[in-house]
């Protein structure tokens, strides 16, 4: 602005009105609020904000009645009433009311008027108006909002809390009455009063802090306490809020879930109830289960032992006959199929009763199982090797391409048994007697093949023992006969087809006849002179033994009482006594019966018994030698050097002398061993001072050789075979008297 220079006082004056004027017309155009100046209800002027307030173009409003800008003429004339006295008493007169825009809408307006000229109110009114519609309405929605607020904080279910640096500022009802505080009196308190200590506080401190200081929502459970200390399980929901006073305030949100850790609880009780129960249950079941398991474990062994019990022997662990069968009956089948040959072989151990009276029944069955060993080593894989029980074993050779192959087999066998036996620190010589049957030329079945084999295995009895033999058909006819035989047996004593054989003893050093040696016989109908190897053994098996016995001794007594009454000079007969008669416990009466019933001096009485039955039960053994040695009884011991005879025994025992079996004379000449043996027993004999017979004496050889290394009596075919009473009488008796 260029401001002239004032040239008089006047001038200067009227230049200062201007520049007043000009000044006053700058606030008015540019004002923020409406100003206009009225006199006689009109307007005069109004600044360019008045006109734009109430929507009319600038200047129009100037001249006219006060009233177009009002929403009616009874709201203007009632503003006029109220603010006229105001106005003329020089004050300010203040209102809100609702005005008119040109267009005829309303706006809230905030009116300040006063008179220009307290002095003389006629010179005019200004008015300043400000359009207040948005003010207001944002004061109505706060104060809105604010009502909402609190009624949610009134009413809300759960507690809400301001706290800043730890005091309760403010709170809701529902907050003091879940902690039982009468109504508004929370506030002012620290937050600790909620705890229990101030550890417990300072533990809630910690926990919350991280959240709190991280501007994060906590979410908290603690258990809190009651104005009147009773606990309570509260939620906290948590947030730190700035408001710009420096001070920590955070806003709580609290739900008593006292009830639902209750539940909680209650479920976690019954949940870990449960699981324990769950966890009994288990190990119970586990136990069950290890239970079932171990049941049906046992019972599978024990399935598995009856089922090896039904198809093995029990000694030897072989497979038993049933096992056998079956075997043999798929051996049959595959051997038909492929066109080739197959082979059985029925065994059995020489002497196996000797030996087995000699060892005693544990003996035997250490022997029996040694033997069951030493056979199956002989085998291949794929042969079978069963017991049938006793001293039989079968063999089946499933594949063969000739008979031949089961003659070598048998041949290995044999060899296997030259080495002796090892039982109990005693060397035993056992030798296998083998029957050899060929599928399918002997049989093709089960029943005939073992039915040749066993009677190939009797012909190799028959043929010395110690080897095998092939079947052959006339091998049958003689089976049939032994079993005729056997069947026989039963009735032959009451029919009177038994006799008694007698065989001379013969006094080495004067060759006189010095007693007999008395041998059963059985005149069998149909087969004739049948010898006591056939039928023994079964009498044995049926104790029809023990009457057979009983009868050989009163007919030897009978018989040598007759020849002494005849004249013929007095001498002892001996009688064989098997183990099964030893055993008797009478046996002392029934020889006392026999001796009172024929008169017979005892000493007229010579009793054999084998080293078996002599070592058995040696208590009772003794026993009874004893008494049959009071008696004045004779007691011989027959097949010596065969079976196991302890030194020790031989002296306790009140024996008179030994018999050496004749296996050991028959090789006397061509056997060193036996011929070391023969003179063994025969030292044995004088040394322990007792008699020495030697057996089986065929030739001159073996009798010079006996006598040579000093027996005393000998017998034998060399002398006689065993001989009816008739021919003993003539031929040797006879020439005695
Ligand atoms: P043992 O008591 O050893 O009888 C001798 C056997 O040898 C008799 O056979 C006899 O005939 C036979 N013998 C005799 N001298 C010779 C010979 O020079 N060469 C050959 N090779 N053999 C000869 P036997 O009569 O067949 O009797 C066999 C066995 O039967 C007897 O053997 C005996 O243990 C038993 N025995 C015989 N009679 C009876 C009896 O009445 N009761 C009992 N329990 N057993 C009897
Ligand atoms: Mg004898
Ligand atoms: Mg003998």
């Amino acid at each position: 602005m260029i401001e002239d220079l004032p040239t008089t006082r006047t001038e200067q004056t009227a230049q200062r009105q201007r520049q007043a004027l000009l000044e006053y017309h700058a606030i008015l155009e540019n004002a923020w609020v409406g100003i206009a100046f009225s006199r006689d209800r009109k307007i005069l002027r109004c600044n360019p904000r008045f006109s734009e307030i109430f929507g009319w173009p600038h200047g129009e409003l100037t001249g006219q009645a006060g009233s177009v800008l009002y929403t009616s003429a009874e709201a203007y004339a009632e503003i006029g009433q109220i603010a006229g006295p105001i106005l003329s008493l020089g004050g300010v007169f203040e209102t809100e009311t609702e005005m008119r825009r040109k267009d005829g809408s309303t706006f809230l307006a905030q009116i300040h008027a006063k008179a220009i000229n307290t002095a003389d109110t006629s010179a005019g009114t200004i008015w300043i108006c400000e359009d207040i519609t948005k003010r207001k309405n944002n004061e109505a929605s706060m104060r809105r909002l604010l009502l909402e607020q609190r009624a949610i904080l009134e009413n809300a279910s759960v507690g809400i809390l301001f706290t800043s640096d730890g005091v309760i500022m403010h709170c809701n009802p529902r907050m003091e009455e879940m902690f039982n505080w009468e109504p508004g009196t929370l506030a002012g308190h620290r937050a600790s009063i909620f705890f229990t200590s101030a550890e417990d506080y300072a533990g809630f401190g910690a926990a919350a802090q991280p959240a709190l200081t991280s501007n994060q929502l906590l979410d908290l459970e603690w258990s809190n306490i009651r104005k009147d200390g009773t606990s309570i399980w509260c939620r906290h929901l948590a947030k730190s809020i700035d408001l710009d006073d420096g001070k920590l305030s955070t806003v709580w949100i609290t739900e008593d879930i006292t009830e639902r850790k209750a539940t909680e609880e209650a479920l976690h009780r019954a949940h870990d109830e449960l699981e324990l129960r769950v966890r009994e249950r288990t190990a119970e079941l586990d136990e069950l289960n290890q239970r079932l398991r171990d049941e049906i474990g046992e019972r599978q062994q024990a399935e598995d032992r009856m089922r090896h019990m039904a198809n093995h022997d029990a000694l030897t662990g072989l497979p038993n006959r049933r096992l056998l069968n079956d075997r043999l009956s798929q051996a049959m089948a595959l051997a038909h199929r492929g066109k080739h040959k197959l082979a059985v072989l029925f065994i059995d151990l020489d002497r196996f009763k000797t030996i087995n009276d000699s060892l005693g029944h544990a003996g035997g069955d250490l022997l029996l199982q040694e033997v069951a060993a030493r056979l199956a080593g002989t085998l291949r894989e794929g042969d079978t090797v069963a017991r049938l029980g006793g001293d039989e074993f079968v063999i089946v050779l499933p594949d063969l391409d000739t008979a031949d192959d089961a003659g070598h087999v048998a041949h290995k066998l044999v060899e296997a048994f030259a080495p002796p036996f090892l039982i109990k620190d005693v060397e035993i010589h056992a030798t296998p007697s083998i029957g050899i049957a060929i599928y399918p030329n002997d049989g093709k079945d089960i029943a005939t093949l073992t039915r040749n084999a066993d009677a190939a295995m009797y012909h190799a009895k028959d043929m010395g023992r110690n080897n095998h033999q092939f079947f052959s058909e006339q091998m049958n006819v003689m089976a049939s006969k032994r079993f005729a035989l056997e069947s026989n047996l039963h009735g032959a004593l009451e029919r009177n087809e038994l006799l008694v054989y007698y065989q001379p003893q013969i006094n080495i050093e004067t060759r006189q006849l010095c007693g007999f040696e008395a041998l059963l016989r059985w005149q069998h109908p149909e087969q004739g002179l049948v010898a006591p190897g056939h039928f023994i053994p079964l009498a044995e098996e049926t104790h029809l033994i023990i009457p057979i016995g009983e009868w050989v001794l009163h007919e030897v007594c009978r018989q040598n009482v007759a020849w002494q009454r005849a004249g013929y000079p007095v001498l002892p007969i001996a009688v064989n006594l098997s183990p099964t008669q030893f055993r008797q416990r009478d046996l002392v009466e029934i020889i006392e019966r026999a001796l009172a019933g024929s008169g017979m001096a005892a000493s007229c009485l010579k009793l054999e018994i084998t080293e078996g039955t002599l070592m058995e039960m040696t208590e009772l053994t003794l026993d009874t030698l004893s008494r049959l040695s009071a008696l004045g009884v004779g007691l011989s011991i027959d097949d010596f050097g065969v079976g196991y005879s302890s030194l020790n025994y031989l002296k306790r025992f009140p024996v008179d002398q030994l018999k050496i079996d004749q296996s050991f004379v028959r090789e006397i000449a061509t056997d060193p061993d036996d011929a070391a043996i023969v003179t063994a027993i025969i030292g044995l004999a004088k040394s322990l001072k007792l008699g020495v017979v030697a057996e089986g004496i065929e030739t001159e050889q073996q009798l010079a050789f006996v006598a040579q290394a000093g027996c005393h009596e000998a017998q034998g075919f060399f002398f006689s075979q065993p001989i009816s009473a008739t021919d003993a009488e003539l031929r040797f008796l006879k020439l005695c008297s």
